[in-house]
């Protein structure tokens, strides 16, 4: 997750009082640190079918979904661990009858504990036990205004009663954000969606890069085009700039594409060139990508990835060994490449002079395109020119093709992609 709010505060006070905060040089998951940020995947099962859903979710039951007291016993090896968070997912994790059993458990068991759920389900009852349980953050996923949502989540009415969730849950002080994947289908809704996030005063913006795992990767034929990208963050950089400067209490980040870090360090050299030195040195303590060390999976049916967006890669299963033996396994070759410092990326991003502020950004774009996990991430919206390559040379990236498999045929009509 690339913080950009955190970056611009830090840039307003040295604008402020001319001193730059102190850069903290840590990664987690080594020499006792923390262990990673767990996302949970507790139930497949979901109420919608979202054209970019990773996990494929459709509205009926998955066998062999882990158990409550087998949650509880991963929950205290996680505990012993030193995992910090647990965010509770889905499917819609609303709709696993134990959600607030194993939520409370979280809680008295000091984790910060966040729920990641679509807002359907929540009327001013549901509202009622998502405050009772005392749920740290609840992100509710809106990809656009009413038409975009409802299309993108292909339920009618469902833009209004995830909006009626935010604002049931604002009534009861739960800290509440906003997430919002974009592609070429939704990002004209953007500048409003901010300005609806302003008018309902919601904590936080969560703004994915599409990634390609599930339905992501069979719609990555539709993801954002670069420049549309480029606008987007601008959008977002001036947005949390602003305030910033104004002291308002609003948090805008971003995920799935850890080129960001390198986008705003133009943004400030651009605006601020006095402070782009001691930013760069913070985004090197940041480090881009995080998949594999600083954040992890384990999905509905006890099985761990590196990410949620790497469900056709298992790394092992709860139920056979703990999570901690799982995640501190570098003999499996993905691990151990992720896990590596640097990481053994190579094409433009092996070249790339922002490497050690991004790591090369998200592997399984480059692995999902080309086969190869350790090529470029083509989804890395920087030019040539501006990585320290010579200029031009862009022409012999990989390119975003459209998903194809064996049982699909794709055709493109008009700039429309037809599955
Ligand atoms: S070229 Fe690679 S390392 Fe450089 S900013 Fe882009 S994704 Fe990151």
């Amino acid at each position: 997750m690339f913080r950009i709010s955190q970056y611009m505060r830090e840039l307003a006070h040295a604008e402020k009082t001319g001193h730059y905060p102190e850069a903290v040089h840590a990664r987690r998951g080594s020499g006792g640190a923390p262990g990673p940020v767990v996302i949970w995947n507790l139930i497949r099962r979901c109420n919608l079918t979202c054209k970019h859903c990773y996990a494929l979710s459709a509205d009926h039951d998955y066998e062999g979904e882990l158990s409550t007291s087998e949650v509880f016993g991963v929950m205290d090896d996680l505990k012993d661990y030193r995992v910090p968070v647990l965010i509770l997912s889905g499917g819609e994790p609303l709709m696993r009858p134990d959600i607030f059993e194993i939520a409370e458990r979280a809680k008295a068991m000091k984790f910060y504990t966040g729920l990641s759920t679509n807002g359907t389900l929540i009327d001013e009852a549901m509202a009622d036990r998502v405050a009772a349980t005392g749920f740290d953050y609840v992100g509710i996923s809106l990809d656009g205004l009413r038409e975009t949502h409802d299309h993108f989540r292909r339920l009618e009415g469902a833009f209004e009663r995830s909006l009626a969730a935010v604002r049931h849950l604002h009534a009861r002080s739960v800290k509440v954000g906003l997430r919002f994947t974009m592609t070429a289908m939704n990002a004209h809704d953007l500048p409003a969606l901010l300005d609806l996030m302003r008018a309902e005063q919601v904590d936080k913006f969560y703004f994915s890069h599409l990634n390609y795992a599930g339905r992501g990767n069979i719609h990555r034929g539709k993801d954002a085009q670069f420049q549309a990208t480029r606008n987007a963050l601008d959008m977002l950089f001036e947005r949390a700039w602003q305030a910033a400067l104004e002291g308002r209490e609003e948090d805008y980040v971003t995920g799935n594409n850890d080129a960001d870090g390198p986008y705003l360090s133009q943004w400030v050299r651009a605006r601020m060139p006095q402070w782009e030195a001691p930013l760069r040195e913070r985004l090197v303590a940041w480090g881009g990508n995080s998949s594999g060390v600083n954040v992890a999976n384990i999905d509905n049916l006890g099985s761990v990835h590196p990410d949620t967006m790497w469900w056709h890669h298992d790394l092992g299963n709860v139920r056979q060994r703990p999570f901690s033996a799982i995640w501190s396994d570098t003999s499996e070759p993905l691990m151990a490449g992720l896990k590596a410092h640097p990481r053994p990326v190579g094409g433009r991003c092996a070249q790339c002079h922002y490497f050690d502020l991004c790591g090369g950004n998200t592997r399984v774009r480059a692995q999902q395109l080309t086969g190869d996990a350790w090529a470029e991430d083509p989804g890395c919206y920087l030019r040539d020119d501006e990585i320290g390559l010579a200029a031009g040379s862009d022409a012999s990236r990989v390119a975003v093709t459209p998903f194809r498999n064996a049982r699909q045929t794709i055709r493109i009509v008009a700039g429309e992609t037809h599955v």
